[in-house]
């Protein structure tokens, strides 16, 4: 039988939380001694600061990453009698924004190497009634946004980044967050930028746009008691600005420290047969989850969960088979990456503070299982070998 060991969480808020405690203190004592609740100066200042960081010119702090979704698509005039074109392999919220706006979502498949949504695939979905496209930057590896860009343009179409599981990944060198019309952020608490509560931000390079969002967010006030359309109360807390600029000084170091262990992943996992995730040379992941394949998935999710390691998939149902869009029409094998995939993936712990002692310790449990002959991976694009270089 296997030793007694600790657990490994598949994510751990407490570690990180740790190292930054002191900072944290004193900014949320300041919020609170200063009574700065609403659209306070930490909102401002984090707004500026997370622009910078992106790339971008303006960001807008909102309530979650859905709304900054749904506000941006607002803020193009996309509803009622719109469709916009998302990938079936993602976080439920990704459709459910669109759906918010009152525009129909239309799903597409994945690219079986980068996850990320299918290029071919959206150029077949347009219609004339198509009015944007929402690529989901997926596990924290950008979409191929230059593809997308030509195909948008082509059709007029608005590209918004579902970039909720992407802050600071690169794509050709440039950020994301500044590789579409606009980008939507999550600032949920598990993400690579996490706030302790919800929030999120769109960021954006559009002048306009960004007065809009302002507005919108904040009950489509210009000035006080002014009115401009009837907007929404879906502002990011100032208190969570304080927490998010203590923490968005760290998150390049926390980004690399993910890098690190996804190659230590690589390096382990691929010597003993498990099809490892590898990102496209064009683009640089943030590995905001580090998922692999294995055919024998749920037996060896069970194998892990009752030897103490923290396990999650990502994500079992793909949207199209969710009681939620039943009435979208889809049926099983409408989307056969994604479904081959939902049965699978599996999401390994990863986070910052995870050490190489650790992953090694995933490693074996991982061995243990004796995994059998897999389902060979194709390769269709130039990826980045699996195991990176040492250093
Ligand atoms: C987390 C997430 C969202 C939604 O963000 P919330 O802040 O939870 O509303 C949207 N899309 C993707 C891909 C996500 O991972």
């Amino acid at each position: 039988m296997h030793t007694q060991q600790s657990q490994v969480p598949f994510v751990d808020l407490g570690a990180q939380y740790h190292t930054i405690s002191g900072e944290i203190t004193e900014a949320v004592s300041k919020v609170l001694r200063e009574s700065d609740f609403i659209l306070g100066r930490e909102v401002s200042l984090f707004e500026e600061e997370f622009a910078s960081f992106c790339e971008a010119k303006w960001a807008i702090g909102v309530d979650s990453g859905t709304s900054a979704l749904e506000l941006a698509l607002r803020a193009y005039e996309i509803g009622p009698g719109d469709e916009v074109i998302t990938a079936a392999n993602s976080f439920i919220a990704s459709a459910l924004a669109i759906s918010h706006a009152g525009a129909t979502p239309v799903l597409v498949d994945v690219d079986a190497d980068t996850y990320t949504i299918d290029v071919a695939a959206i150029e077949k979905a347009i219609t004339p009634r198509t009015k944007a496209i929402i690529p989901v930057h997926l596990y924290g590896h950008p979409a191929d946004m230059d593809a997308i860009a030509q195909l948008a343009q082509r059709h007029g179409l608005v590209v918004i980044e579902d970039a909720c599981q992407a802050h600071g990944a690169r794509y050709k060198g440039k950020r994301t967050g500044s590789l579409g019309h606009a980008a939507a952020f999550s600032f949920y608490p598990g993400k690579n930028l996490g706030a302790y509560g919800d929030g999120g931000a769109v960021v954006t390079s559009d002048h306009a746009f960004a007065k809009r969002l302002e507005m919108l967010r904040n009950y489509g006030q210009k000035e006080k008691y002014q009115h401009m359309f009837r907007g929404y109360n879906r502002r990011l807390d100032t208190l969570q600005a304080a927490v998010l600029r203590i923490k968005l000084k760290y998150l390049e170091e926390w980004n690399e420290a993910r890098r690190q262990h996804a190659k230590t992943y690589c390096r382990l996992l691929e010597q003993i047969g498990v099809v490892v995730p590898r990102a496209a040379t064009t683009s640089e992941s943030v590995w905001h989850l580090y998922v692999i394949r294995i055919d024998q998935r749920d037996a060896l999710k069970e194998h892990l969960t009752t030897r103490g390691i923290g396990v999650g998939i990502h994500y079992p149902i793909p949207i199209h088979l969710q009681p939620a869009y039943r009435d979208l029409g889809y049926r099983p094998g409408d989307f056969p990456v994604t479904e081959d995939y939902a049965r699978r993936i599996l999401s390994l712990p990863m986070y910052a503070e995870l050490t190489p002692e650790i992953i090694g310790r995933v490693a074996e449990t991982l061995s243990e299982f004796g995994i059998t002959k897999q389902t060979p991976a194709t390769w269709s694009m130039p990826l980045q070998p699996s195991v990176y270089p040492a250093g």
